[in-house]
């Protein structure tokens, strides 16, 4: 993982690099000071010579700890105009929480731009997953991946490592330092090292595990939130607000609570993190004081035996100090960094994932190509399923589709308008995703054109159809950026009379110019809300502005009244002339006309043909068209 990281740090490596060399800089000065200190107190103690010799003495002394602290002081401020950080002082200061609430970290500087190009590469391979990687998520969970999951890494990326750096050179150089000063008062020093050293190992290892758990307790409480706030209408109508924040409460762990957080939620595992963290600070730290009284016992007993200068023994306190510092500054950036790691596998593991279907291919032989200008040629696309059996990952025993077979021939020949009528829950849905290639069939074969459609790139096959889907979602901006979309994410450019003939054929243009600002009218999450019948329509131009071959609709108007659902219909129909079309039928009287008619039933095919010949041949359909008769004669005696 922390090799990825660094790579992907790569650009910012020459001002890594600058900021590095300062640093270690500034941290050899910071070293040897106390051995200055300690010259300053021997001038003091000094009692031989003259009074002037004595203060020249001193005032060398003192001069030369000046120097030092100031070079020393200068190569912290390049370091830190390089780094532009505050987060790493901070760090220091307040402990490694402290970092994440600084904004200094959240915007300039060399751990944002690493941020940044993390989340796109990861927003990018998320989006190169296949459908069925999105129907085991939430999106929630998806969403605190790209927003804290890659914020945790850049503390490792960045500050946190160079903080680790600093620490460490501190800690080895005044470490050899001790022993020059006096190995004897050294050895009793680093008598605790060994336990210092096991306490950081188990602390570690404690924090490992439950930062990976935390990390998995935030993302489930955030694919709460995202539910609860996406969902916001639904929760509105039942009254639900409290019970919405009490599964938050539970997911999060409600401190006010009477009873204990739940074990798994945020809050309880991020206590018990801060309680090893304190528990392993507390431990450093008696250790640390430990050996420095240790060290100013025997130390005091040296210089009463004239082994060893004053001066000595308070230049060998500094320096223990100075270690004890920087061994548990050390600590707590090597959990941040441990902590970054598991993040970072978490990460890494979507990034490296080889989606089962990838959109787009990395090498296409000749025969490849030679299918691609196959399919470019021509208006209608013909189409079949051959016994395709399909199941969906999370229901691998329900076949969804179960032995299914269709052939809607392209235009040359008999029919080009396909329609399909079936009772819910038979599989009309699951077959246009299929065409679609969002899933593979499980056996059988689905030919477009008469090519195996797992033969052709996805993205390739894709743009030569276009799916107007039972609840179509806009994105905000304005209802011609809507309309346009398909263009738009090709890098092209759309002329407005194309949109405006689109939105026509749609039946989308009056309402769209009726409103103020017309086609620029934002929609979407911050614009106006558009009824689900316009929302439809909107979908609908664009699905016609992408130029498909194949248009597929499912239940594409089953938001319109009968009215504008007859009109729309009758513009779909004209706009399909010269097109395949596959319509889901929400009416059945939309579909008499239709040039094939398949009934779907149980996953399978169980009759196709004109509306005529289906009425003869086929007692389900005949059942089905006498069902709908009698609802609408009801409904029509209801007028
Ligand atoms: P239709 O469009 O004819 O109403 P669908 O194709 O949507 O039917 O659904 C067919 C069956 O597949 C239903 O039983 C439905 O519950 C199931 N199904 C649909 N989508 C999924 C999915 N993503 N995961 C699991 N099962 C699904
Ligand atoms: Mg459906």
């Amino acid at each position: 993982g922390v090799r990825r990281i660094l790579r992907q740090s790569r650009p910012e490596w020459p001002a890594m690099a600058a900021a590095t060399l300062c640093l270690v800089l500034a941290v050899l000065g910071q070293a040897v000071m106390p051995l200055l200190f300690g010259r300053m107190v021997d001038a003091t103690s000094d009692t031989s010579g003259s009074r002037d010799a004595r203060l020249r003495r001193y005032s060398a002394a003192c001069a030369e700890l000046a120097l030092v602290v100031g070079v020393s002081l200068f190569f912290t401020a390049v370091r830190a105009y390089v780094f532009n950080s505050a987060g790493a002082k901070l760090c220091i200061d307040h402990g490694l929480h402290a970092i994440d609430a600084t904004p200094a970290r959240r915007h300039g500087g060399v751990g944002a731009k690493v941020v940044a190009r993390l989340r796109v590469l990861l927003f990018g391979r998320m989006l190169a997953q296949e459908t069925a990687w999105f129907d085991a998520r939430e999106t929630g969970d998806l969403l605190s991946r790209l927003a804290s999951d890659t914020q945790k890494l850049q503390a490792a990326a960045t500050e946190t490592v160079s903080l680790a750096l600093r620490s460490a050179i501190s800690a080895l150089v005044s470490f050899a330092l001790l022993f020059l000063t006096s190995w004897r008062l050294a050895c009793l020093a680093t008598a605790v090292v060994p336990f210092l050293i096991g306490a950081t190992f188990l602390a570690m290892r404690v924090v490992k595990r439950l930062a990976k758990e935390s990390q998995a307790a935030l993302a489930r409480a955030g694919a709460v939130a995202q539910e609860g706030l996406a969902n916001q209408r639904v929760v509105r109508s039942f009254g639900a607000e409290g019970f919405e924040v009490g599964r938050y409460a539970h997911a999060v762990g409600d401190p006010d609570a009477a009873e204990r957080p739940a074990k798994d939620s945020s809050l309880a595992l991020g206590l018990r993190q801060a309680g090893v963290q304190a528990a392993f600070i507390t431990t450093t730290a008696a250790l640390g004081y430990a050996s420095v009284l240790g060290v100013w016992y025997y130390g005091g007993l040296l210089v009463v035996r004239g082994q060893m200068t004053t001066g000595d023994l308070v230049a060998f306190v500094m320096l223990l100090l100075t270690i004890t510092a920087s061994l548990s500054v050390l600590a707590q950036t090597g959990a941040s960094v441990v902590e970054a790691v598991g993040a970072s596998v978490e990460i890494f593991a979507v990034i490296d994932r080889e989606p089962a279907i990838p959109n787009d291919w990395s090498s296409k032989s000749d025969a490849d190509r030679a299918t691609e200008l196959r399919l470019a040629r021509g208006d209608a696309a013909g189409c079949a399923f051959e016994d395709v059996v399909f199941s969906y990952a999370s229901r691998p025993d329900l076949r969804v589709l179960d032995g299914l077979t269709l052939r809607i021939p392209a235009k040359s020949r008999a029919a080009q308008d396909c329609a399909l009528v079936g009772p819910s829950g038979g599989g009309k849905t699951t077959l246009l995703h299929l065409l679609e290639r969002f899933y593979d069939v499980g056996s059988g074969r689905i030919l477009f054109d008469g090519v195996d459609i797992r033969a052709v790139e996805p993205t390739v096959l894709r743009t030569k159809m276009a799916l107007v889907a039972q609840q179509p979602a806009l994105f905000s901006g304005s209802i011609r950026d809507n309309i346009a979309y398909a263009s738009r994410a090709r890098g092209l450019r759309t002329d407005d009379a194309a949109v405006e003939a689109a939105a026509k054929a749609a039946h989308a243009y009056d309402f769209a110019t009726a409103f103020p600002d017309g086609f620029e009218t934002a929609v979407g999450e911050r614009g106006v809300r558009l009824s689900g019948g316009q929302t439809q329509r909107v979908a609908i131009a664009r699905a016609l502005l992408a130029a498909p071959r194949l248009l597929l609709f499912d239940e594409a108007t089953s938001a319109l009244d009968a009215e504008s659902e007859a009109l729309v219909q009758d513009a779909i129909d004209k706009l399909c002339v010269g097109r395949t079309s596959i319509s889901v039928a929400h009416r059945l009287s939309t579909v008499v006309n239709a040039d094939l008619i398949a009934l779907v039933q149980g996953g399978r095919v169980i009759g196709s043909g004109t509306h005529d010949a289906l009425l003869q041949d086929c007692a389900e359909y005949s059942n089905l068209v006498r069902r709908q008769l009698r609802a609408a004669d009801s409904s029509a005696s209801l007028a």
